[in-house]
C-alpha cells in the first residue's frame, strides 16, 4: 500500500483529458495521494472497487476524476454518488464540481429538506453527476421523477457510516432501480462484516484497496503525544520538551529549510549536539551530517520531510514534530522512524490552537492515538532533573578513588561541603532556564477541543456553508443558505499550492 511503490507519481500519468487535468491543477493538487495512486488506474480500467479509506485521504478525487474523465457530453446522469449526510452531499458535490468544471461537468446535490421540484429540474437540465443521500434518492426513484437517470458508475461513499445510520434497507432498495450493467465502487473507513456482505451483493469481482495506515499508528511501541502552545512559544516549548525527555537520538521535523537552520542553531547554543538537514545542502555536507548522527556525535537531527526521506537510521528514541506535517501520510512516515524493531519510541507533536484542526484530522484519518500533555513547568523540569540525578547517584558504582578522597575528609561539616560541591558540579552541566510556564494548560486545551468540536459536524468534518446558492453555481442549491457555522474552511488532506 505504500506510495513509493506506485508507478503513478503525477496526475499526468493517469492519462486524463486535458480539461480534467486543468481542474486538478486549479484545485491546487500537486501529487496524487495514495488512494488516488491506487484507485484511479483500477477505476479507469472499468473494474469494481472496494476501498478502505477515510475522509481526508483524497477519496473523492480518487473516484471522481476517473469517473468524470469518462463522461462525454451532457444529457444524462452518468455518475451517482450515495453519501450518508447532507453535509457530505454538499461537500462531495462541490469537490466534483470544482474538479470537473472545465470538462463541462454539472453536479447536483440531492438530499432531504430541499425543494423536490428544483432537484428534478436540475437533473433534467442535463447534469451528469448526482450526489445524493439515500432517503431522498429512494423517494425520487420510487416516484420515477428523475429523467435521464442512467448512471453507469455508482459510488457508495462512507459505507460503514451509512449502515450505522440505518440506511441498509434504503441502499438495497436503491440498487433495485439502478442499471445492472454498471461499475460500482464502495468506500468505507472500516470493513465490518455487514459492509462485506453488502459489498458481495452489489460489487462484481471487486479489486480491494486499503490505504488505512495500520502498521505505524497501531504500533504500541510508539507513544504519541501532543502539546499546545502559542506560536511565539514554539522554540522555548521545543527546548523544554527536549530537556524533559532527554532523548537519546532524535529527529526534529520542520516545515522549511530556514526553520531547520534557525532551530538547530538555537539548540546548539543551548548546549545540544544538533545539526540541520535540508535539501539546500551539498551532498557531501548532507552525508557528513547523516554520518555524524548515525555515529552518535550528533544527537538531534533537525530536518525537513524531503531531506529525511529514505533515511534509514535505527535507534531513534524520539521524533519531534516541531511543526505539524501537512497530511496524515507524512505524520505516519515521520513517526515510523522511531519504535523500530521492538524498541520503544516517543512521537511528540507541537501545535498552536489554530493548528489543532489539522491535528484532529490527522488523528481521525490515521487513527493515531495521540494524547494531550501539558508542557512541564520550569520547576517540574528541575524536579525531574533532580529525581533523575538522585536515581543516577543511587545506581552509581563507588570508585576506589572516591573513597580515597573521602578518607582525606575528617569531619561531618567538611563531608557536607564536599557533597554539596560535587552535586553542584553535576547540576552545573545542565542549564535549566526559560519561563516557568509554557503553553496552554489542561483547562484551556479542553476549551479549545470543545470549540473545535462545535465547529465540526456530527461526523467530525468541518461543516461548510453551501456555495451552491451563489448565482451562477451549477450545483443543486440549499434554500435559504443556512450553512452551519465555520463556513468555508477547507478540510484539505493534502498540501495545496502555496500553502507553505
Ligand atoms: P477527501 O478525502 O476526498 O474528502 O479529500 C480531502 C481534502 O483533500 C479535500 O479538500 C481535497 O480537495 C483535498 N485533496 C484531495 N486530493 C488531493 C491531492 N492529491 N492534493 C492536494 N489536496 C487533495
Amino acid at each position: 500500500m505504500t506510495t513509493d511503490k506506485s508507478k503513478y507519481q503525477t496526475f499526468e500519468e493517469f492519462g486524463f483529458k486535458k480539461d480534467i487535468l486543468k481542474g486538478v491543477k486549479e484545485a491546487g493538487f500537486r501529487l496524487p495521494s495514495p488512494i488516488q495512486q491506487q484507485a484511479i488506474p483500477v477505476v479507469m480500467e472499468g473494474k469494481d472497487v472496494v476501498a478502505q479509506a477515510q475522509t481526508g485521504t483524497g477519496k473523492t478525487a480518487a473516484f471522481g476524476l476517473p469517473a468524470m474523465n469518462n463522461i462525454e457530453g451532457k444529457g444524462a446522469v452518468k455518475l451517482l454518488v450515495i453519501v450518508p449526510t447532507r453535509e457530505l452531499a454538499s461537500q462531495v458535490s462541490e469537490e466534483l464540481f470544482r474538479l470537473g468544471r472545465y470538462a463541462g461537468i454539472q453536479t447536483v446535490a440531492v438530499y432531504g429538506g430541499q425543494s423536490i421540484g428544483r432537484q428534478v429540474e436540475m437533473v433534467g437540465r442535463g447534469a451528469q453527476v448526482v450526489v445524493a443521500t439515500p432517503g431522498r434518492l429512494l423517494d425520487h426513484l420510487r416516484s420515477k421523477r428523475l429523467k435521464r437517470f442512467e448512471p453507469s458508475m455508482v459510488v457508495l461513499d462512507e459505507g460503514d457510516e451509512m449502515l450505522d445510520m440505518g440506511f441498509l434497507e434504503d441502499i438495497e432498495a436503491i440498487f433495485q432501480f439502478l442499471p445492472k450493467e454498471r461499475q460500482t465502487l464502495l468506500f468505507s473507513a472500516t470493513m465490518p462484516p455487514a459492509i462485506r456482505k453488502l459489498a458481495n451483493k452489489i460489487l462484481k469481482e471487486p479489486v480491494a484497496i486499503d490505504v488505512t495506515p495500520k502498521d505505524v499508528t497501531t504500533n504500541v511501541d510508539i507513544t504519541q503525544r501532543y502539546y499546545v502552545m502559542e506560536e511565539r512559544e514554539r522554540e522555548e516549548a521545543m527546548v523544554r520538551l527536549i530537556d524533559t525527555e532527554s532523548p537519546g537520538r532524535a529527529i526534529i521535523f520542520c516545515r522549511t529549510k530556514r526553520e531547520t537552520d534557525a532551530l538547530s542553531t538555537t539548540l546548539v547554543s543551548r548546549g545540544y549536539a544538533s545539526k540541520a538537514l535540508h535539501g539546500d545542502m551539498e551532498q557531501r555536507q548532507r552525508n557528513d551530517t547523516i554520518a555524524s548522527f548515525k555515529k552518535g556525535r550528533v544527537d538531534l537531527l533537525v530536518a525537513t520531510d524531503v531531506a529525511a526521506r529514505g533515511l534509514d537510521i535505527s535507534d531513534v528514541s524520539h521524533v519531534f514534530n516541531y511543526h505539524i506535517p501537512f497530511d496524515p501520510q507524512s505524520y505516519i512516515h515521520r513517526i515510523g522512524r522511531t519504535g523500530r524493531a521492538g524498541k520503544k519510541g516517543m512521537a511528540i507533536t507541537l501545535v498552536t490552537p489554530l493548528e489543532y484542526k489539522e491535528l484532529s484530522r490527522i488523528m481521525k484519518v490515521s487513527g493515531a492515538p495521540i494524547k494531550y500533555k501539558e508542557i512541564p513547568t520550569l520547576n517540574e523540569v528541575r524536579k525531574n532533573f533532580m529525581d533523575d540525578l538522585l536515581s543516577k547517584l543511587e545506581a552509581q558504582e563507588v570508585l576506589d578513588e572516591a573513597l580515597q578522597i573521602l578518607d582525606l575528609v575528617n569531619d561531618a561539616d567538611q563531608l557536607f561541603e564536599v557533597a554539596s560541591r560535587a552535586l553542584s558540579a553535576l547540576m552545573d552541566a545542565k542549564e535549566i532556564a526559560g519561563p516557568d510556564r509554557i503553553g496552554l494548560n489542561s483547562q484551556q486545551v479542553q476549551n479549545m477541543i470543545r470549540r473545535a468540536k462545535e465547529r465540526t459536524g456530527p461526523y467530525g468534518r468541518t461543516q461548510k456553508g453551501s456555495r451552491f446558492n451563489r448565482p451562477g453555481s451549477r450545483s443543486g442549491g440549499r434554500p435559504g443558505g443556512k450553512g452551519p457555522k465555520g463556513a468555508g474552511s477547507r478540510p484539505g488532506g493534502y498540501k495545496k499550492k502555496g500553502s507553505s
